[in-house]
């Protein structure tokens, strides 16, 4: 094992050393967090299969037997809840994100943080999840998809190409950024790892480089969010210290309120306001920074999409569908919903809003994120409410023996998995093929 990185640990802890290096023994922390826009924490705890205790770090999180698994389990391809290591939760808490506001999350792969923002919107203001990394981006994209996360844009761009074209429009900024992530390993890894005080430095570098460009993106009176999932305080407090220091306009906001503990002292940095998590505390190792934005930053000119005429195909699919009234676009014969309205950004867009379905050969095709939306889950108008064997069929990609004609939501217990379409006699299903399982539990 890479003693130098236990030694630091050793400076960092000092009584409470011997406590964390048992817990380099036992497995990570396994939690949840319930997507209380789709259902309530009382239907997550009566149809996940295993016990659920509460989290400390948010009240909708919850933790389970790490031993288990249960990617499979319908509850979670119905987009019940986000499988997540539970402290990565307290970075959203500090972020306090209220009803309305407009949201970044700057670097948003695989997802949990930007779930969980979606969660505390409830379908109003505007989330932009950001993620550099394509293939990461994709990830992000089919994972907010199971939740039915809809009134957000997914990107893929560096922050140097998106935020001059948002400069000061945000309420809330989260900057999740890559660390060394120290605060995710075990003793296997801690021996296998390269760990060097030089990669601390080189993330740091790239973390500050991050926070100036996430901090043009706020409004006046706008709250960002550092975190970390790692220890070091080259990373952590000595960023947060730099940072203010370089930014007048900002100030270090009470992310604790004397809950957890807090910051390692480093120079006057007021760390009683910070958030340090060990494994001793019931998650795994984080750091979390809350910041106010003291002055006005002009606003960069956002374009809104302008209404265009949606083809009748599509009209007359959604009307049968839903009985909602949407804001619809047309992206590349792709239809688009939300229920504000659609921003336009010179960077990749992976989603806008809901995808409703695709115009192939004059014939609306429906996608599969229509029938996962949480906005829209109690206003579908042709259902099968599927039984126990019918939905090991279903999510195994098998047709339904159904006389129901048309296109229809397949739900278990009220809550839609997807769609398929009926000929009178049978439901041929339209399961992603990349989802079925027949291993489902
Ligand atoms: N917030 C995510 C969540 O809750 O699921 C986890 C984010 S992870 C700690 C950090 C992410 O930052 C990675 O997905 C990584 O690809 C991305 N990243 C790396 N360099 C970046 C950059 N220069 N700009 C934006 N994102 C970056």
């Amino acid at each position: 094992m890479k003693t130098t990185f236990l030694e630091r640990m050793q400076e960092y802890l000092k009584d409470e050393y011997e406590e964390y290096v048992k817990t380099l023994d036992q497995a990570m922390y396994k939690g949840l967090m319930v997507n209380t826009a789709k259902c309530s924490q009382q239907f997550v705890k009566q149809y996940f299969p295993f016990d659920l205790t509460s989290s400390k770090f948010s009240p909708n999180g919850f933790l389970f037997d790490p031993n288990l698994k249960v990617g499979n389990h319908w509850t979670h391809l119905a987009g019940l809840y986000y499988l997540q290591e539970p402290s990565a939760s307290a970075a959203v808490e500090a972020l306090d994100v209220q009803k309305d506001h407009w949201v970044l999350d700057c670097c948003a792969a695989p997802g949990g943080k930007s779930h969980q923002i979606a969660c505390a919107l409830n379908h109003t203001g505007f989330l932009l999840s950001n993620e550099i990394d394509g293939k990461r981006a994709n990830t992000l994209m089919s994972n907010l998809e199971r939740l039915g996360v809809g009134e957000n844009m997914i990107t893929c761009s560096s922050l140097e190409k998106l935020i001059p074209q948002v400069k000061g429009w945000f309420d809330r900024v989260l900057v999740d950024a890559p660390c060394s992530g120290e605060g995710m390993m075990k003793k296997h890894e801690i021996a296998s790892i390269e760990w060097s005080k030089e990669n601390n430095i080189a993330c740091s570098i790239r973390q500050k480089h991050l926070l100036d460009l996430a901090v043009l993106a706020l409004k006046k009176d706008g709250i960002l969010v550092y975190s970390t999932c790692t220890y070091a305080i080259e990373e952590n407090e000595a960023v947060i210290f730099d940072f203010l220091k370089k930014h007048p306009e900002m100030e270090l906001l009470d992310a604790n309120h004397g809950k957890m503990r807090c910051g390692i002292p480093y120079e006057d940095l007021e760390v009683k306001k910070l958030i340090r998590i060990y494994p001793m505390d019931g998650g795994e190792g984080h750091f979390i920074a809350k910041m106010r934005k003291k002055e006005e930053t002009a606003k960069s000119p956002i374009k809104r999409i302008k209404p265009k005429k949606i083809p009748q195909e599509a009209i007359r699919f959604l009307q049968d569908q839903i009985d909602l009234d949407m804001n619809l676009t047309e992206i590349n014969s792709k239809i688009y919903m939300r229920k504000n309205d659609f921003i336009q950004l010179d960077v990749p867009i992976l989603r806008e809003g809901i995808l409703a379905g695709e115009i192939i050969k004059n014939r609306f095709a429906p996608h599969h994120h229509f029938y996962m939306s949480s906005l829209l889950s109690h206003h579908y108008q042709h259902v099968i409410d599927l039984n126990d064997e019918q939905l090991k069929q279903y999510l195994s990609g098998n047709v339904i023996m159904s006389p129901k004609k048309g296109y229809v939501s397949c739900q278990y217990h009220g809550i839609s998995l997807g769609f398929g379409k009926g000929d009178g006699n049978m439901i041929k299903n339209h399961y992603p093929k990349g989802l079925r399982n027949s291993q489902t539990i």
